[in-house]
């Protein structure tokens, strides 16, 4: 913008009394006294891995709720976190949004199945989905387990079924990961992320 003298002059003055008004009060002193409170101070602080891809990249989640045992926290705000090692405080622009599907109405918070030959899902409780899924492994395992291959060779691997480790697992999670799919003969396995 180019600014005349004349007008150079007029910004000033008008700048000046408006520093003038407000030492003599008028203009509102709690605004003068106290800079606005900083939104995330009260919020509680949770770090956490973005769940959408194999990046990995780190979160701060900022929560409200007294940490009473009826009450409900909800979480207000998510950003990049500053001291993670893969991503240094950067989210992409799915991550950045992860807020609006973490309070979704249509997210899934709990396990559900689908019965053979039905179209409805139902809900059931974690104990029985691990308990299910426990049984349908067993089964495919028993009926698919090859112990030795065509030449006669032990082998003992079962190729019917796969594990995928999820994209918020840790290095640490994802050995784990292997050794419990490994010890069943599983071959098909992978972790979503690198972290
Ligand atoms: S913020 Fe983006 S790049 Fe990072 S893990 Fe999430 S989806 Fe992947």
């Amino acid at each position: 913008m180019q600014v005349t003298r004349r007008k150079f002059f007029k910004i000033c003055a008008g700048g000046m009394a408006g520093t003038s008004a407000a030492m003599l009060g008028f203009a509102p002193a709690t605004a003068l006294a106290a800079p606005r409170e900083y939104k995330l101070l009260r919020g509680k602080e949770t770090r956490n891995t973005c769940t959408y891809c194999a990046v990995g990249c780190g979160m701060l989640l900022y929560s409200l709720g007294d940490g009473a045992k009826n009450s409900v926290g909800k979480l207000y705000h998510i950003e990049g976190d500053p001291d993670h090692p893969v991503s240094r405080g950067a989210l992409c622009p799915k991550g950045a949004g992860a807020l609006d599907y973490v309070n979704s109405p249509r997210r899934v918070k709990y396990p559900e199945v689908r019965e053979a030959g039905s179209s409805e899902w139902k809900r059931i409780s974690w104990e029985e989905a691990i308990e299910r899924i426990a049984k349908h492994m067993k089964a495919d395992r028993d009926a698919n387990f090859v112990l030795n291959n065509e030449n006669g060779t032990p082998v003992n691997r079962w190729m019917t079924a796969g594990f995928l480790a999820g994209s918020a697992c840790s290095n640490e999670t994802g050995i784990l990961t292997q050794k419990f799919v490994r010890s069943l003969g599983m071959i098909y396995t992978d972790n979503q992320a690198s972290i």
